[in-house]
């Protein structure tokens, strides 16, 4: 398999997979997509634990790759956690990403990079991981890179807009990872990681990679739950289970986008959007007017300008096709806080502000769409990395998984940044 990039539409470039994966995005700041979406293997459907899926259905991706060998070894190394398919209500079900490391659905693709990482990389390279994060990417990142010969990771994060308990997760760790609190929002966090990997010196001198959500080694393993979700809804004859996706920079939507073009019985694909409008805008307008990005509830979604829009354009031959194939729904914070409180007063449960906007969406169909086939709703991180906005509209506290109560103990440390490329480098050099 080859792939290339989203801005090489004559296809005369392909690249294997592990330079995809060890260069973030391609030279001519495209992304990478593969050459064809591979179908689903023959007699599909036997397998219903996601290693087994992982490692059959990923397989097409690493043919022909120095990696194809250790992909069981890396499905098995990432993807050591739980993902459960809860049944909250008839017809309505919700995938759970957020039992990893760091209790939000990144840990799925950070691990799954971080394995692949390690295995290609030259023993006697050192690498650096830069990645601008919005919240979540960062700790998944760190987590997944923290003390791993041969890497020093960087993370970048827009100072004030994240929650206390992901800032703890962005500056507990010390070793070999580096905190930057920058003066501005997402984009500008974004664009400094552009600009430093525009500056072939600079990504010499320290062997510069990329793990933000356009690396194609992070939007593999996020296909996998989708394909490991459709089988378990599968009926003989039903019809295929809608998903709902809580979306920013549109990576996780992608992977399920790919999923359903392998041939997943996947239904209708919903993005669900906070107040950031650039993307419920084109579904109605066909319109494309990327912006900056407005502080939000749900801010891991807080996204103006989503990259991954690139490869979602590439999957299909137009914007015609695409606003076909999917659909958007936005939510407002008071509609976030008022979905928090219901939920919980219908089903006893606390869900994040993310997971609450695709709640929200689901509300929002109307009586048939509900029951004319099953709905699986995404819920992208843990209540508790948001028990600032989520326990004040409820009777009580949210428990901190084990894993986060566990770095809570931890020091921080973090150094502060200007939203200047020459700053930057400057420090990182
Ligand atoms: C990153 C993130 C999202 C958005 O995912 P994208 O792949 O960027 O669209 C949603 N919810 C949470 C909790 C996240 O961390």
């Amino acid at each position: 398999m080859q792939y290339f990039s989203t801005r090489d539409p004559g296809r005369t470039h392909g690249v294997p997979l592990s330079e995809c994966i060890l260069s973030g995005a391609a030279p001519d700041g495209g992304l990478y997509l593969p050459e064809t979406v591979p179908p689903l293997p023959p007699g599909w459907g036997a397998e219903a634990a996601l290693v087994p899926i992982a490692t059959r259905g990923l397989a097409p991706y690493f043919a022909g790759d120095p990696l194809s060998a250790e992909l069981p070894a890396i499905a098995d190394d990432a993807l050591n956690f739980n993902i459960p398919l809860t049944r909250l209500a008839d017809k309505l079900h919700v995938l759970e990403l957020f039992h990893g490391p760091t209790a939000a659905f990144k840990d799925v693709g950070a691990r799954f990079l971080a394995a692949c990482m390690q295995r290609i990389s030259a023993a006697d390279r050192r690498r650096t991981v830069l990645v601008a994060t919005s919240g979540d990417t960062g700790g998944a990142v760190a987590a997944a890179f923290y003390k791993r010969q041969g890497f020093d990771v960087i993370i970048l994060f827009p100072e004030g807009r994240v929650s206390p308990l992901q800032e703890r997760q962005l500056t507990c760790w010390g070793e070999n990872v580096r905190s930057f609190a920058v003066q501005g929002n997402f984009d500008d966090c974004q664009r400094l990681v552009k600009e430093a990997f525009a500056n072939r010196d600079l990504c010499e001198e320290l062997g510069l990679t990329s793990a933000n959500s356009i690396n194609i080694g992070r939007l593999l393993p996020q296909i996998v739950y989708y394909l490991q979700a459709a089988l378990s809804l599968a009926e003989a004859g039903g019809t295929p289970p809608g998903f709902i996706i809580p979306s920013g920079n549109l990576g996780n939507a992608t992977a399920c986008v790919v999923a359903r073009l392998m041939g997943a019985r996947i239904g209708p694909v919903i993005l669900a959007c906070n107040a950031n409008d650039t993307v419920p805008e084109y579904f109605a307008t066909g319109q494309w007017r990327p912006r900056a990005s407005i502080a939000t509830l749900a801010n891991a979604m807080d996204v103006g300008d989503p990259s991954n829009m690139e490869r979602l354009q590439s999957l299909y031959s137009g914007d015609e096709e695409l606003r076909a194939e999917l659909s958007a729904v936005q939510a407002t914070d008071a509609e976030i806080r008022a979905t928090i409180r219901d939920s919980y007063q219908r089903w006893g449960r606390a869900w994040c502000p993310h997971t609450a906007t695709g709640l929200y969406a689901h509300k929002e169909l109307s009586e048939s769409q509900k029951a004319e086939r099953p709905w699986v709703v995404v819920a992208t991180a843990h209540a508790a990395k948001f028990g600032d906005i989520v326990e004040p509209l409820l009777p009580g506290p949210v428990e901190l998984p084990a894993s986060l109560a566990q770095l809570l103990g931890r020091a921080t440390r973090v150094e502060s940044l200007g939203a200047h490329a020459e700053e930057f480098f400057s420090a990182i050099n």
